[in-house]
Parts: structure tokens; sequence; C-alpha cells
């Protein structure tokens, strides 16, 4: 289950000021389906129910979900049914038009749409006591698929030859891959996570996660919060697609990587440093809210 192919960090072949060097990990390229992070965070959470003999994975997510598609796509792959209680009631009739749902279902998962009052209670006793009664014996991934065995997959991105660089940058949803990353460098380097959604409120959510100190968040580049973009966003997307070759997505990678080219040129961080951004994946999404063509060559 899970091997894991090593792929090189990809260098930034644009010139940067003050000696600056940028590379890139691609973690995209992990796994054609259970792309980047996710893969990561699911790694253990499988194992954990497959040891606890449960072949069911339920869990939760929004209409573009990166989480809902990569999980229902390792529930067919290592054999697992999935179900996927997705946000708003009104979707069940037309997610047929939405590329990220069409192919959970493909892949096997059972979608269940609940109202978005029902949502937010999402993680309360009688609410999973209901869904044990509908569904019997299953495996619970929350939202997002950020829990302590999700972290400790995300310990497992970063590799020998990366204590090279002097800072690790991640964008960041529910803060879980960010934890693994900070749990996994040396003193001498540095973690920045780029929060692709407004509110200060992760910053306790991941001291919750983690055990060192060497880290920070950036909370200027959500644009306007999560899902949310920008025609500069895009064409920022856009123009490094052209020049680099490397297709990022609206909703997470782009704004890092938006964040961190912003920093260099704002004279953040000090003459040579060595910058390794990783590429979480999240191409899926494209088309299920926001038209690939508007950033293709
Ligand atoms: C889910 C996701 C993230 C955020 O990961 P968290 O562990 O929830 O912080 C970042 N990038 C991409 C592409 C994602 O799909």
């Amino acid at each position: 289950m899970f091997v894991e192919q090593q792929i090189e960090n990809q260098k930034v072949e644009l010139f940067f000021k003050h000696d600056i060097s940028l590379y890139i990990k691609r973690e995209d390229l992990l796994h054609p389906q259970i792309s980047g992070n996710k893969f990561r965070k699911l790694k253990y959470n499988l194992l954990k129910a497959k040891d606890l003999g449960l072949n069911t994975l339920l869990t939760f997510g929004g209409a573009f979900s990166n989480h809902i598609a990569a999980t229902a796509a390792a529930g067919k792959e290592f054999g697992f049914q999935t179900i996927g209680v997705i946000r708003g009631e009104e979707l069940s009739k037309q997610y047929l038009d939405n590329p990220t749902l069409r192919k959970a279902e493909q892949n096997g998962m059972l979608l269940k749409f609940i109202t978005r009052k029902a949502y937010r209670e999402k993680t309360e006793p009688h609410f999973l006591a209901d869904l044990k009664t509908e569904f019997s014996n299953f495996y619970l991934i929350p939202e997002g698929g950020t829990n302590d065995l999700a972290v400790k997959g995300c310990e497992e991105i970063l590799k020998e030859q990366d204590l090279e660089f002097d800072y690790i940058c991640s964008a960041v949803g529910t803060g879980g891959t960010v934890a693994g990353l900070i749990n996994s460098v040396e003193d001498k380097q540095f973690v920045l996570g780029f929060p692709a959604l407004k509110g200060s409120f992760l910053n306790a959510v991941i001291d919750g996660l983690v055990v060192r100190t060497n880290w920070n968040l950036i909370h200027d580049y959500h644009f306007g919060g999560y899902a949310k973009t920008t025609p500069e966003l895009m064409q920022f997307l856009k123009v490094f697609h052209q020049k680099t070759g490397v297709l990022l997505d609206p909703i997470y990678t782009g704004k890092m990587m938006y964040g961190i080219i912003d920093l260099i040129e704002k004279d953040y961080f000090p003459k040579g440093s060595k910058i390794l951004a990783i590429h979480t994946g999240g191409l899926q999404g494209w088309n299920s809210k926001f038209d690939l063509e508007l950033v293709k060559i």
C-alpha cells in the first residue's frame, strides 16, 4: 500500500534578486489521482482502518474538495467503500456538472448531500450517531483529512536532502500538512505557511499539532478567502505556468507561490536564501470552480 516514488525537487528557473533560489517539491506528481498532500494525509489513516478491520471510509467536504477526490480514489485503489458527506443539498441535482463530485462517484464514492446548516453540526455526537445508524460501522476521517495520523504522514514529505533549504513553504487549509512539515525540519530551518482562508484561528490549531516553534503563518495572501481569486492571481498562474511549465492551482498552491515571490520582492528573505515550496497538488479541482482555459498557454 502507498509505495512512494522519489521525485527530484525542481528548480524554478526565474531570476530572483539577492541570490535567492527557489525549488518546488513536486508532491503533485506522487499519484495521478490521490494528489499531493492528500496522499500523505490518508496513508496512516487507511492503515489504521485496515488494522481495525473497517472497510468503509466516511468523510466530509465541499463541492470541489481535493480531500473528497483523494479519499474516493484511495478507496478504489486500496479496497475500501467510501462515503462522502457533501455540503450543499442543492448539489444533489446538479453534481454531475461538477468534475470533482462526478469523478468521486465514478470511483465508487457514495455521495450524501446535506444542508449547510446540518453540515455545521457534522462533529456533534447526535449527527455522528445518525450516520452510524444509517451506514453502520465506518472509519471516520475529518473534513480536510487532518488528524494526528495525517500529520504523521506529512512528516514524510521532507527528505534528508531537503536539509539544505533555509525555508520550507506550504499552503495551509486545515493545517495538518504544515504541521507535519514543522515537526520534521531542523532548528536551522524555518517553515512558512500561507493560509488559503481568512482568519487567525489557524495559529492555535497548528500550535496544538506541532513540537517546534520555528514557523510562522503569513496571512496576507488569501485573496479574499477560501476559494476566492482575483484576476491578478489568475494572471500570475498563467505567467508562472508559461515561464516554468509548472501548473499551480488557484485555491492553495497558487496563493502560496504568489506570496513567496512577492515576499522575495519585498526583501523578506535574507540574501542567499534557499527556499523550498511544496506543490501540494490540487490540480483535480480545476474546472470544478475555475476554468483551466483561463491559465493555459
Ligand atoms: C488540502 C490542500 C491543502 C491544505 O492542506 P491542510 O493539511 O488542510 O492544511 C494545501 N494544498 C492543496 C493543494 C490541498 O488540496
